[in-house]
């Protein structure tokens, strides 16, 4: 280990990795684990995209591409971003990337200094921080609670600013709360930023079609915030494409030109397949892909009636996304035998081996004390690991 660079010795892997090792465990077993851990829906691929795809195999799109994506889909993007969210971006502002996961490393990459200091409200998605780090910024958590929607404050947010403040990062829908951050809450933040000048934000909007309450907006479309804002969106979540390695983002020209010569340095351009398919689903208007949406939604409606009701969680409807979170501080400090439940990886490693329910501990996000179940699942697998988990939770005393 002692040529490996402390770069990446300092990167942790995902508190999910125990998690789902002691998962296959089980399983390898023959036990029956009911899988609420996972961040990807149980939808196949649309066959119109999949047909998008195999038109492109014919085409004899097999040769490398432009690194920033084909013009006719940066031109797609371009209208999705006018259609759906209010934002005029030319192709010039367009990154395709491999997966919303390498844009927004190209973006910390390209706009985090040794030293700065990146504000991320905590429940944040895991990869975050782990990025962050590897760019060697400071995260600046700031944690939110279940009775504040699981959303930051204007004066939590003034409060967390300092002169090294580079970047903020954030999720609406949000992963793992499934919070959405309104208009009125945006024109709050930006409202903070605008005293704030040099603060960038990134914008990540992945699980925009994915929701059940409100209007997703997006904050670069609020006054003074389009100059300094990455608008970052993705196909995994809303198009069931996790596999395909979709991402892009909008951003200001020379914030793109940087993510391109990143890319073109790294990896190049994304899979000249999945690009031709991806045309097909950003051109596709949202009612397309709106069965998948509705199946959600209903499940939703279940989580609320069922997870929502168990003995010491107290949680909050979800407006997006796909996951519960609860608040399980109340279980905490109870015991299974002689065995105490000091935290959430207890509590979750609990729900997992005597429950038979994986779920994903509050404290792979930044906020212990709460844990994460996926609705990524059929509503009669809902209904069993609901069964299972009253019945562990009403063993502890
Ligand atoms: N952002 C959020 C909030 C996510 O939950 C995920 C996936 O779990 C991603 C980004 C990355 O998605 P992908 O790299 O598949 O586009």
């Amino acid at each position: 280990t002692d040529l490996l660079s402390t770069r990446v010795k300092a990167l942790e892997l995902p508190m999910t990795i125990e998690m789902s090792k002691k998962s296959r465990e089980l399983a390898a077993k023959g036990i029956d684990v009911i899988s609420l851990s996972l961040g990807e829906p149980d939808f196949d691929t649309p066959d119109f995209i999949k047909e998008a795809a195999i038109q492109g195999i014919r085409d004899n799109y097999s040769h490398y591409m432009p690194v920033p994506g084909y013009n006719d889909l940066r031109e797609a993007i371009a209208g999705k971003f006018k259609r759906d969210n209010n934002l005029e971006y030319g192709i010039d502002q367009i990154v395709v990337s491999t997966g919303a996961k390498q844009t927004l490393a190209n973006l910390m990459l390209s706009l985090i200094e040794p030293g700065d200091d990146v504000i991320v409200p905590a429940p944040y998605w895991v990869s975050y921080v782990g990025m962050i780090e590897f760019c060697e910024g400071n995260p600046v958590v700031i944690p939110t609670t279940v009775e504040s929607g699981f959303r930051i404050t204007p004066e939590q947010l003034e409060a967390a600013i300092t002169p090294k403040t580079k970047l903020m990062v954030f999720s609406s829908p949000n992963n793992p709360s499934g919070a959405m951050y309104s208009q009125e809450d945006l024109e709050g933040i930006a409202a903070v930023l605008r005293n704030h000048p040099d603060v960038f934000i990134i914008s990540d909007e992945i699980y925009e079609h994915i929701r059940y309450t409100t209007d997703h907006v997006s904050i670069a479309s609020i006054e003074g915030m389009y100059d300094r804002t990455a608008t970052v969106n993705g196909l995994s979540k809303g198009f069931a494409m996790t596999g395909w390695r979709i991402g892009y983002m909008g951003c200001p020209a020379w914030l793109a030109k940087a993510c391109d010569k990143i890319q073109s340095q790294f990896t190049s351009g994304t899979s000249s397949i999945s690009q031709r398919a991806a045309i097909a689903a950003v051109a596709a208007k949202p009612s397309e892909v709106q069965y998948m949406v509705d199946a959600f939604a209903s499940r939703r409606k279940l989580m609320i009636e069922t997870f929502g009701t168990l003995p010491g969680f107290v949680t909050r409807n979800p407006d997006g996304a796909f996951y519960m979170f609860a608040d399980i501080t109340a279980l905490l400090g109870k015991k299974f035998g002689d065995v105490v439940i000091e935290n959430d990886l207890d509590l979750s490693m609990y729900f997992l081996t005597e429950g038979h329910v994986s779920s994903v501990p509050g404290s792979a996000f930044g906020l212990p004390g709460h844990v994460r179940f996926s609705y990524a699942a059929s509503e009669e697998d809902l209904k069993e690991a609901h069964r299972r988990l009253e019945n562990a939770i009403n063993q502890l005393s």
